[in-house]
């Protein structure tokens, strides 16, 4: 099965079962699931090529915090108000992030232009490994629709509910 194709194909109707399952998922013990959720996002990420999909980078600007935009900043020979100024704006949330979408640094081959010194944001997403699952059940509702990966995490994650 290709994951990214089955996943175009089942996004939309994801909502409603996401939901029902995160609510079933949220019973069971933090550390339990996030062990499960570490598991499966191996396997899943297995079969699934990043750089034939880059959704998350083409569809949600990324957080960039200071310690983010000074090392990035820096790299590019920016001074980092320079950097704040050309790349980043405060969304409604608050939050510092990319001032366009898809993301400047996106290249045509979806390769990451600044991969080895990204945001942790980016290095983060989509949050299903490093014991980090149970943390962000609502977010993983609405990152199946962004990431095949979330989605196909959760649909094996419903045979241990
Ligand atoms: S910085 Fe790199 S990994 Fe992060 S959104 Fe932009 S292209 Fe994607
Ligand atoms: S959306 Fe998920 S599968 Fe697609 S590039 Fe991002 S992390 Fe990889």
């Amino acid at each position: 099965m290709n994951f990214i194709e089955d996943w175009k194909r089942k996004k939309e109707q994801a909502g409603q079962r996401d939901r029902e399952l995160v609510k079933k998922l949220k019973r069971k013990k933090g550390k339990q699931l996030d062990e499960a959720a570490d598991g499966v996002h191996e396997q899943v990420f297995k079969d699934i090529d990043c750089l034939e999909c880059a959704s998350c980078c083409t569809s949600i600007p990324p957080i960039v915090n200071k310690t983010d935009a000074v090392r990035i900043s820096k790299k590019l020979g920016m001074k980092t108000v320079e950097f704040e100024k050309e790349y980043l704006v405060v969304d409604e949330d608050g939050d510092t992030v990319m001032n366009v979408s898809p993301c400047p640094f996106l290249q045509t081959d979806n390769a990451c232009l600044i991969y080895e010194i990204r945001p942790k944001a980016c290095r983060q997403f989509p949050h299903t490994d490093n014991m980090d699952f149970s943390k962000n059940m609502k977010l993983h509702v609405m990152n199946a629709t962004i990431c095949p990966g979330v989605f196909h995490i959760l649909r094996r994650l419903e045979s241990v509910v």
